[in-house]
């Protein structure tokens, strides 16, 4: 019998900001030393007093605007006590029950709330050794956490959900959001029901990737259905996903809802927000991604492939904007795109356009567009101007001349050059007069060798059938 898949996500993201949540030392994911950015008020000493930080309310604020929430004009944090290692004060500064947003929606699933914390250090346990080390430089850095309505019915719609919202994450600018370097963690909650019942759920931990998302998901579907097609039932637990193994295992039976003594904290004041100031930063947040999804697909008539790549690459897709900008004429841009998503592509493999060494300015790029365009550069010529562009950073016009590329298109002097060709080859000739096609191609390249590739194909070939006719 076929049991209904139900998913709501809990994912925890890193803001990126200068300082930590509560303190000056720095929030710098990319040090590599440990226990640097660190103070008595991330290490939690007694007595110190923790300070907000703007920045990271206000980027809560932004990402809850962002995904259509309700934005609490007022809210406060709390205390969530708990005993780790990883954690210094035994408790954790979160908010419970006055969150910053609530009720938004990301495309049909709906967002129950976003809220701010602070994060844990991390716990280093060294192989075969008979202790743990602690880094705190994670310690206190801003985290926002997310958690959806158990909306989500596939593995593939979890991770497409993920995947939008990690651009939108980065469209905004609140965070980097990469998964791999943990500043974004999905935690997954699925269940089988029946009959409309929502069933037993389990929480699913430490996934590193999308994929990882989506597998650890199918995964647990047939599981779950395994056990309750056997008429065993399930157990709510917490289970880890193990990538090596493609498989999720039990960590820990939720036996009763864990006490965590929720209570207003103290020593920070309450967050108030007028409609005025949440106006304010909602006027930052510039074009989302599926704005301006349907403005490319609008405006330069793309695919919806082409259309995927420009945006999910914010930086290539502005690139794209600034080179149309400069051709204007839609068949040109749509060449612009071609050449961008296949040449320039190949050139830049995983590196990204805003590289330091990445040289060619939309401007050239542009130019170079318009060469083929008009029929100045053929495209075999195009791709090692363009590698040259690339390398060198020179201007497409000056390579051109340079390298004296300017492809032959003028009729009476390609005359001359298939004239020659033909006197030279007889045998050929002979065979395209009997009717051998082959022999027309043949002479095509030989008129390209002898100009080095500079002499327009086509306009070649049809010289050529006037004068064989
Ligand atoms: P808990 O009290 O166990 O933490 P919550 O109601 O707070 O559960 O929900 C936590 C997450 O689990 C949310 O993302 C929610 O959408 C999801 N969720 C809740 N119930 C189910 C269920 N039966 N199946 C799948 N996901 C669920
Ligand atoms: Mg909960």
């Amino acid at each position: 019998m076929a049991y209904k898949t139900t998913i709501g996500l809990e994912i925890h993201v890193e803001l990126k900001t200068k300082s930590k949540m509560f303190c000056d030392s720095s929030n710098d994911p990319l040090e590599r030393h440990p226990n640097v950015n660190i103070c008595p008020i991330c290490l939690g000493h007694p007595g110190v007093l923790p300070v907000i930080n703007e920045e990271a309310v206000r980027k809560v604020i932004k990402t809850g605007l962002a995904l259509g929430c309700q934005i609490q004009e007022h809210s406060k944090f709390d205390r969530k006590n708990y005993f780790y290692p990883d954690l210094p004060k035994g408790y954790q500064i979160s908010q419970y029950d006055m969150p910053l947003c609530k009720n938004g929606y990301l495309g049909k699933i709906r967002i129950r709330r976003v809220h701010l914390e602070e994060d844990t250090g991390r716990l280093i346990h060294p192989k075969g050794a008979d202790y743990s080390l602690v880094d705190f430089n994670r310690a206190g850095i801003p985290l926002m956490e997310l958690v959806t309505e158990p909306d989500i019915s596939s593995a593939k719609e979890a991770r497409q959900f993920a995947e939008e919202l990690q651009l939108i994450l980065r469209y905004i600018g609140v965070s980097d959001a990469d998964m791999e370097k943990g500043q974004m963690r999905v935690e997954v909650n699925i269940s089988l029901g029946k009959n409309n019942k929502l069933g037993t759920k389990a929480e699913i931990k430490n996934l590193n990737s999308f994929k990882a998302v989506q597998d650890a998901l199918d995964y647990e579907i047939a599981r779950q259905s395994e056990i309750l097609e056997s008429g065993q039932k399930l157990v709510q637990e917490t289970r880890g996903w193990d990538d090596i193994r493609g498989k999720t295992y039990s960590q820990r039976i939720k036996e009763e809802a864990q006490d965590y003594r929720y209570f207003p904290e103290p020593d920070l004041p309450p967050l108030h927000f007028t409609k005025e100031q949440i106006k304010k930063i909602s006027a930052e947040i510039a074009e989302l991604p599926q704005q301006r999804r349907e403005r490319f697909k609008k405006e330069y008539g793309l695919g919806e492939k082409e259309v995927e790549v420009l945006v999910r690459d914010k930086d290539l897709g502005e690139y794209f904007e600034k080179a149309a900008s400069e051709l204007g004429d839609i068949k040109l841009i749509k060449l612009c795109v071609n050449y961008i998503l296949t040449d320039l592509h190949g050139l830049l493999k995983r590196a990204s356009i805003t590289d330091e060494n990445f040289r060619i300015t939309p401007e050239n790029f542009a130019d170079f567009i318009r060469f083929i365009g008009n029929g100045k550069l053929s495209s075999k010529l195009a791709k090692e101007v363009l590698a040259e562009m690339f390398s060198s950073g020179a201007e497409p016009s000056h390579i051109i001349q340079e390298r004296g590329l300017v492809q032959i298109s003028d009729e009476s002097e390609l005359g001359k050059i298939v004239e020659e060709i033909i006197s030279q080859n007889p045998n050929p000739v002979e065979d395209f007069k009997k009717g051998k096609e082959n022999a027309l191609q043949f002479l095509v390249g030989q008129a390209m060798a002898k100009t080095r590739g500079k002499a327009n194909p086509e306009k070649v070939r049809q010289i050529l059938l006037t004068k064989l006719k």
